[in-house]
């Protein structure tokens, strides 16, 4: 006889995400407290053996829908939280960032970060580390937060022995992979390498892309005040050779573009390079209020949106955001929307978009059937968007 128990939710309403289905009035998941069993209407749901045989825990106003994933942090930053200028800018908030200790972190603060991000709802989280990868990736582990933990690449010179590009690791919940920097930053021959790594290995990669007008003048061979400021930072910029197209066009020359590059921020892109990250299937991550904080203005989110990306949203930083709620990226995003977006297109951003570019799709990104059992209450201040959803109170 089995012994397994199951535990059944029953929500106002639910989004499953499941691409085709509708929103769901009066829902219900059952789960055996790893995966789901059941995910659809109470009505139907609650005939389960399964439903019957457990008990039952309401949440009569919830609208539930699969736990989110922040596309982009950099937790290993978390301590510099109110500690640059704002809107001045890329070169002046990357002054203010490397006047202070960048790398200097505490295990105890970090792992705070992630509890809190779980109880928010947050299930998956894309983190860059450039110093310390495999501490964040054993931090996020322990907190039950499933992840990809990105070893950045920055600077010229290739890893050495130690610091592999993808370094060793088996970890419950996610794998370290890695990511490059930026295009100005890095070496090219690095970038690809780091690209080849993750191919080879099987995993997603990251690559801040077409953040700001100074990484597009940078590449069209300016000499501008940001060079200076790498220059200090020891980056042999007299040995960098300037493309002289737009940054989009030299990641795919680079054959940084694929359906398994995540290609984050997409602020300065026109629309040749929205072809190209169509054609090359690149996954893209919006940042909205990070790049509002330094002051670079804002990806043509609704362009994106209409050429039919695979796009995510991150928070970035503390560095460069008030909190790692990704919750208040899309609440911030949709308040600044010019186009139209259904509540399913919307959620799409912090579901199963991301769980698609990360590779994780078999697991998360939607209520269904044999998925990990997570989920999130989807706010206030996102549904309000949508007042026809029906939402009490
Ligand atoms: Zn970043």
């Amino acid at each position: 006889m089995s012994t397994k128990q199951f535990f059944t939710l029953r929500a106002a309403g639910m989004l499953t995400m499941v691409p085709g289905q509708e929103p769901i009035h009066d829902a219900a998941i059952v789960h055996d407290g790893r995966f789901i069993v059941h995910a659809g209407p109470w009505s139907r749901v609650r005939a389960t053996p399964e439903a019957q045989s457990g008990p039952v825990t309401r949440m009569d106003d919830a609208i539930l829908c699969p736990g989110v994933f922040n596309a982009h942090t950099h937790l290993e930053m978390s301590h510099m939280l109110g500690k640059t200028v704002q809107g001045q800018g890329f070169t002046a908030w990357m002054k203010s960032l490397v006047a202070n200790p960048m790398y200097s972190m505490s295990d105890q603060d970090v792992a705070a970060h992630c509890r809190r991000l779980r109880r928010l709802g947050t299930v998956h989280v894309a983190d860059i580390s450039t110093k310390q990868a495999p501490r964040l990736a054993g931090i996020l582990d322990d907190s039950g937060v499933f992840f990809v933990a990105f070893n950045e690449m920055i600077f010229f010179d290739p890893p050495d022995q130690d610091t592999k590009f993808v370094p060793a690791g088996r970890f419950q919940h996610g794998v370290l992979s890695c990511a490059g920097h930026a295009l100005y930053s890095t070496h090219p021959h690095i970038l690809q390498q780091a690209k080849a790594s993750c191919a080879r290995h099987g995993l997603p990669h990251s690559l801040h892309l077409a953040e700001n007008e100074e990484e597009s003048r940078i590449l069209m061979g300016e000499k501008i005040e940001f060079v200076e400021l790498l220059e200090r930072a020891n980056i042999p910029m007299h040995r960098f050779v300037p493309p002289r197209v737009s940054p989009v066009r030299r990641a795919a020359d680079l054959g940084l573009l694929d359906e398994h590059t995540l290609a984050v921020h997409c602020v300065t892109v026109d629309q040749e390079d929205i072809r190209l990250l169509v054609e090359t299937r690149t996954n893209v991550c919006l940042c909205p209020r990070s790049n509002a904080h330094i002051g670079e203005g804002r990806a043509p989110w609704e362009r994106l949106m209409r050429a039919g990306l695979n796009i995510c949203l991150g928070t970035d930083g503390l560095g460069s955001n008030q909190d790692l709620n990704v919750w208040n990226e899309l609440a911030w995003l949709l308040e600044r929307y010019e186009d139209e977006l259904s509540l399913e297109q919307a959620l799409a951003l912090v579901t199963r978009n991301p769980a698609r570019a990360m590779g994780v799709s078999a697991s998360l990104g939607t209520l269904e059937p044999g998925k990990i059992a997570r989920w999130s209450a989807v706010p206030r201040d996102v549904l309000r968007h949508w007042p026809a959803f029906g939402v009490n109170g």
